[in-house]
């Protein structure tokens, strides 16, 4: 099989299969080549030279598909940067809504429920960097969020 540029007398340009040279002339000459697009039976063969130059514009095979956040329909059309910005606003949202406010006895309750003292449960709240320090150095597990300065915490 080979593959023949064609141009139809309406400007199409398409695709042709055939057996042999002798085929597409064979099935010009019966008027069986018609265009696809508008049927016309005026069918020329074009140099297929600009097959090379097309080929670079075809679409490159698509990576596989990465796992995305999910999407809601109020994300449709923004762009990935604001999206990413409203997933972490949620994020946040949701860290500081359904976490316990201790204020500034968070680093005394975080070691408190690391040493099962306390009811386990998500804390948050104010420690200096000091504090932070020794909790991280004792093996707490705490983590330091850069809340926005216009979150309200309450
Ligand atoms: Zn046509």
């Amino acid at each position: 099989m080979i593959v023949f540029d064609l141009l139809c007398g309406g400007g199409h340009r398409f695709e042709g299969w055939f057996g042999s040279s002798e085929d597409f002339a064979r099935q010009r000459e019966r008027s069986l080549l018609s265009c696809p697009s508008c049927g016309s039976a005026k069918v020329e063969r074009v140099p297929s030279a600009t097959r090379a130059n097309l080929g670079a514009l075809e679409p490159k095979p698509k990576p596989p598909a990465q796992p995305q956040p999910q999407k809601t329909p109020e994300m449709e059309g923004k762009d990935p940067f604001a999206i990413a910005q409203m997933l972490y606003s949620r994020m946040l949202d949701d860290l500081l809504t359904k976490s316990e406010d201790v204020g500034r006895e968070f680093p005394a309750e975080a070691r408190k429920i690391f040493y099962d003292e306390a009811p386990a449960r998500a804390i948050r709240g104010q420690a200096t960097n000091e504090e932070h320090q020794e909790l991280v150095d004792e093996g707490i597990p705490v983590a330091r969020l850069p809340v926005p300065p216009n979150t309200k915490l309450n």
